[in-house]
């Protein structure tokens, strides 16, 4: 099967800047595919990029062309005075799908009894889980998650890495996700790939790092020269 994503010589300048250089990755079609890298490395930029929101140098390739991508690019934003429930239906009417679905997706996420809150009045945790919830209205082929654990407890990075899990299996969603936390990565991930100063340095199928090697692996690569 094609995959769903495919990224080939990617450069994306910011100024006298190269925020990515020579990008190459491949997602494959209902995978996990985590991108770590130390701050700065341009994880946030690949995203910014796969979604089209940034001139670059170099090809995207999706399949199919074009994707329906759902997307939670660092702290989500929702307008405060609004609840949960309201935020959520005034996206699909940015999207023009029908609110149906926004019950399951509170649901999948844990905020249905949270519905009727103010989102000035949730935590931050809850604004993540929210923005989880939003990235997949419209029915999402591809998930782009900028640190979607950010500020979650660890019952709350736990709920996350499986509701991720679910997602890919039961709805067949293809995910790339940033993080810097290894355990949730090690535990979540089918394919890791690394960055540094935006080039890719490493990728590697999960099985094959223990977490103990990941996190030597990650030491290794980042203070090497590359
Ligand atoms: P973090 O882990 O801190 O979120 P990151 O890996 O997501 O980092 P990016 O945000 O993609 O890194 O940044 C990559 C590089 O591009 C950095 O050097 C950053 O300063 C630069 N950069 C990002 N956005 C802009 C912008 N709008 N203008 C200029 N430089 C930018």
């Amino acid at each position: 099967m094609n995959p769903v994503v495919e990224v080939e010589s990617l450069e994306v300048k910011f100024g006298d800047t190269w925020a990515l250089s020579g990008i190459d990755l491949t997602c494959d079609r209902g995978h996990i595919h985590a991108l770590l890298g130390p701050n700065g490395a341009g994880k946030t930029t690949l995203f910014k990029a796969i979604l089209g929101a940034l001139d670059h140098e170099g090809v995207i390739r999706t399949d199919p062309q074009p994707l329906r991508m759902g997307h939670l690019i660092e702290y989500p934003a929702f307008y405060a005075r609004l609840t949960v429930l309201e935020n959520m239906r005034l996206h699909a009417d940015y999207l023009g799908v029908s609110h149906d679905q926004i019950p399951a997706l509170l649901a999948l996420v844990g905020l249905e009894p949270h519905m009727g809150l103010r989102c000035s009045q949730t935590s931050l945790g809850m604004r993540q889980r929210l923005g989880v919830a939003r990235s997949l209205i419209g029915d999402p082929q591809l998930l782009l998650l900028d640190e979607p654990t950010n500020g979650l407890d660890p019952m709350g990075i736990r709920a996350c890495r499986e509701l991720l899990k679910r997602v890919r299996d039961e709805c067949n969603v293809s995910i790339v996700v940033s993080s810097h936390n290894l355990t949730e990565v090690a535990a979540l991930a089918d394919r890791l790939t690394f960055l540094k100063a935006g080039r890719v340095i490493h990728s590697v199928c999960r099985n094959e790092e223990s977490q103990q090697d990941l996190e030597d692996l990650y030491v290794c690569l980042m203070r090497k020269d590359n």
